[in-house]
Formats: structure tokens, C-alpha cells, sequence
């Protein structure tokens, strides 16, 4: 696969969640990658997209995909991996050897599994202390990074305390943190 994808952060943070390199691959349409529930949640946090009296103004077109598995969107396969977020549980994303996985607290061992062998990966990290209880601080990322050795790192997620320069200076080379417009090609 060689495809490049934009990284910004999830747009909200929920058991429902817009995800960032869906909304650059598809140029006109979000999609909306959610499970389980229906979208009544969803629906409320951006009802405006639902009422159709305000097309016309930059409505985006939505898809809803509900998934129980890998699904595919562009030809590419997309395998959700499921992660702690708190008390709830939410999904990063494989994509080939490309993954990105924010908004987590913990991983649990059998998504670790599926993140073996990864060129590229976009991972959440907080603030680098003190702890929070539904992210990974910048050590519990790298704590991950050991374990995963994907070849390059990216962190995002991150809040305004993390100076960009100065932890980019204490973070190894192949872990860096994400910036706006960031383009990665895998
Ligand atoms: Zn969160």
C-alpha cells in the first residue's frame, strides 16, 4: 500500500469517534467509524449535520460504518484494535504497517499483538506527568514504543504543557511528536 494520510487528533472523544485520516482520504466525505451503539450520540454532539435545512453551508456528507471486525474503506483494509480509554473502550487502527492509536490509557496484550511489525505509529501521549487516569503520559508511550519497536513514532494527543521543541530534544530519534499538517506516507 502507499498512500499518504493527514494526522490530526480524533474530533471527539467517545465511544464514537471521527477519525482523522478518513476525512483527508476522502476529500468530500467523512466517515465515521463507530460500534455497537446507534448514533444517537453522535447525532447529538453534531446535529447540525443531521438537519438537512443547513445543507447547503459546508454540511459534511457522513457515512456511518458499523464494524464487528476489519472493515475496508478505499480499497484499504482497516483493522480496528481495541484499546482502554478509562472507562471506556474505544479503537485505534491498522492500517497495513501504519497504526494509530490515541485517546488510550492501555492497550491490552491481545491489541499489543496486533501491533507487531509496524513502520509507522501514531500514538496518544498526554503531558509527561503527573499520570491521568484515561491517557498515557509521555513515559507510559514510550513504555509501549519499547515493547512495540515500530520504526517511527509519533505522538499526538498531546495537551498545551508539552513544549514541541524542547520534548522532541529529550524523545529519541525515532520519537517525535506529531504536528499540524504532518504528512506521513506508508
Ligand atoms: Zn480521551
Amino acid at each position: 500500500m502507499r498512500s499518504c494520510i493527514l494526522i490530526p487528533m480524533p474530533i471527539i472523544c467517545s465511544d464514537w469517534m471521527i477519525y482523522g485520516p478518513f476525512l483527508h482520504a476522502s476529500k468530500v466525505r467523512f466517515r465515521v467509524t463507530a460500534v455497537q451503539k446507534p448514533p444517537l450520540e453522535f447525532a447529538t454532539f453534531f446535529d447540525y449535520v443531521f438537519q438537512l435545512q443547513h445543507l447547503g453551508y459546508g454540511i459534511p456528507q457522513i457515512q456511518l460504518i458499523e464494524f464487528t471486525g476489519p472493515f475496508d474503506v478505499f480499497g484499504n483494509e482497516i483493522v480496528p484494535v481495541h484499546v482502554i480509554h478509562g472507562k471506556t473502550e474505544v479503537f485505534g487502527f491498522r492500517i497495513g504497517k501504519f497504526a494509530y492509536v490515541t485517546d488510550c490509557k492501555k492497550i491490552p496484550v491481545t491489541s499489543m499483538a496486533m501491533l507487531e511489525g509496524l513502520e509507522v505509529l501514531v500514538l496518544g501521549a498526554l503531558r509527561w506527568e503527573p499520570e491521568h487516569w484515561i491517557h498515557m503520559t509521555i513515559p507510559e508511550s514510550l513504555d509501549v514504543v519499547d515493547e512495540l519497536r515500530p520504526k517511527q513514532t509519533y505522538l499526538t494527543h498531546m495537551m498545551h504543557t508539552v513544549e514541541h521543541t524542547e520534548t522532541n530534544r529529550k524523545l529519541p530519534q525515532n520519537v517525535q511528536l506529531a504536528y499540524d499538517g504532518l504528512v506521513v506516507e506508508v
